[in-house]
């Protein structure tokens, strides 16, 4: 235990299934669940909106100082995303914002930015947090971390279906490839790339249905965790 609190990291690659997971181990456990990769959404939708291109460091680093980035939860514990007092809970979950997500999380100025609100979430909090550097940047004394992947083809097909109910038409062959993109980037990035920490769990959630994957992670929160 870190202080007297719990935290979890959950890292992997764009759709292993770790929002979802994440969620609801969180809920079985009474713990707050922070899905990271929506910071780097917001400071990537902020880029776009003004007009900067997603990989001018320059230009976004300049733009850091006018953000006011909030991360607060709804009356159902559902975590939302202010940006200058504006809620883009919504806005940030389009294609061409993932992009812009992926390409602003390689420059170091803004994962500096977000790193203190990451930490400090945790210092008061039993957390589950997921994103690509928890265990290995973020919490490296995390109580657990597990590091969720399976093949690009099923996670682009889980994630194009989880578009399809949200109404988007991208078709499974773009959103393939905007998953290859984002694990190239992320993985090559020389900042925070997306690798498993030393000490994680790997599962390979590869043909799993959601229920034998949330199976096996409670089962391993139970054990490590002692709860
Ligand atoms: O998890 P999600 O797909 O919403 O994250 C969007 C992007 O933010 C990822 O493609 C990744 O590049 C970046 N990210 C990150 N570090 C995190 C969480 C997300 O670099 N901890």
């Amino acid at each position: 235990m870190n202080g007297t609190n719990y935290s979890i990291a959950i890292d992997g690659p764009s759709g292993a299934g770790k929002s979802t997971l994440s969620r609801l181990a969180a809920d079985i456990f009474g713990f707050i669940y922070v899905d990271t990769g929506a910071l780097y959404r917001t400071i990537g939708l902020a880029a776009h909106m003004a007009g900067i291109d997603s990989k001018d460091e320059a230009g976004v680093t300049a733009l850091l100082p006018e953000l006011d980035i909030q991360l607060r939860y709804d009356d159902n514990g559902v975590q939302r995303m202010y940006l200058n007092g504006m809620d883009v809970s919504d806005k940030i979950r389009t294609q061409i914002i993932s992009i812009y997500a992926s390409d602003v999380s390689a420059m170091p100025p803004v994962r500096e930015f977000l790193l203190d609100m990451q930490r400090n979430m945790a210092k008061t909090m039993n957390v589950i947090m997921d994103g690509r550097d928890i265990g290995t940047v973020v919490l490296p004394d995390a109580d657990l971390k597990i590091f969720l992947t399976a093949t690009p083809e099923d996670r682009a097909m889980r994630r194009f279906l989880e578009l399809q109910g949200r109404g988007d038409t991208s078709s499974y062959e773009e959103v393939l490839r905007d998953i290859q993109y984002r694990d190239k980037n992320d993985s090559s990035r020389e900042t925070a790339p997306l690798k498993p920490a030393p000490d994680a769990v790997i599962m390979d959630t590869t043909g799993n249905t959601l229920h034998e994957s949330l199976d096996l992670i409670c089962s391993v929160i139970r054990e490590k965790l002692n709860l």
